[in-house]
């Protein structure tokens, strides 16, 4: 279990710069999709955004408390029925996954249509993903009860779930990380997808290039934390208060 010491002030603003930049960079739905971090060890409470607050408009005082022990219809905000069930589910059978975001960006459900929805290794960002993603072809309706309990228990020890004929979600130990995968998957997917409309021969990267790919992507993930504060930076200057 993750033994990080969780700021709630932190968690907020790095979630609502999150959103705000999910937003520029098109990867929202509407309304729809949501972001949640654990602020107990035992997944039981996290953080999520309230239904009907847009995300290019989300501030750090927006994002709810929300007890996995309560039902939606508790809170003074509305909550998504479908969050409320996938996250609670997720954060209590996955209690590392202290950060889950869930969108249905263009490219990535354009691929959650396929067959076969999975990204293979055919350049460098595409590599990070090999065999680092649970691949569910099991859609079964809107995320609610049973639903979201099957789509909890797949993850494994894999750091994102790619949702057939839905969308994705990555799990990581921190907003900046989840983001992080949640961009570059997006992009892989983007380049994978422009790649197999050409129609020509695809160039799939041997297994252990790929392995050896992914590896190096992983011991750069501590430089996830210059990604956010980049963007902070940017939201800093030209919508600040995203911090309040
Ligand atoms: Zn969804
Ligand atoms: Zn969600």
């Amino acid at each position: 279990m993750s033994k990080i010491t969780v700021n709630i002030d932190d968690a907020r603003c790095d979630l609502a710069a999150i959103f705000r930049w999910s937003a520029r960079e098109s990867m929202h739905e509407g309304i729809a999709n949501h972001f949640s971090y654990a602020i107990s060890d035992d997944g039981q409470q996290f953080l999520m955004n309230p239904l009907g607050v847009h995300f290019s408009k989300m501030r750090a005082s927006d994002l709810l408390i929300l007890d996995a022990g309560k039902s939606p219809s508790e809170y003074d905000k509305k909550v998504d029925p479908t969050a409320w069930w996938i996250h609670s589910a997720m954060h209590r059978n996955n209690p590392q996954a202290r950060c889950i975001v869930h969108l249905h960006s263009h490219y990535a459900t354009a691929l959650s249509a396929l067959q076969d929805p999975s990204l293979p290794p055919v350049d460098q960002t595409s590599c990070r993903y090999f065999n680092r993603v649970a691949v569910d072809i099991g859609f079964n309706g809107m995320g609610l009860d049973a639903e979201a309990e099957r789509l909890a228990t797949l993850l494994g020890n894999k750091r994102m779930v790619m949702m057939g004929n839905h969308g994705f979600m990555t799990v990581a130990e921190s907003p900046a990380l989840a983001f992080d995968l949640a961009y570059y998957y997006e992009r892989g997917c983007r380049t994978y997808l422009t790649a197999l409309s050409t129609g020509a021969p695809l160039a799939i990267l041997p297994d252990e290039i790929a392995e050896k790919t992914a590896r190096q992507w992983e011991n750069q993930d501590a430089q996830v934390e210059e990604h956010l504060s980049a963007i902070r930076n940017i939201l800093d200057e030209e919508e600040p208060e995203y911090r309040h």
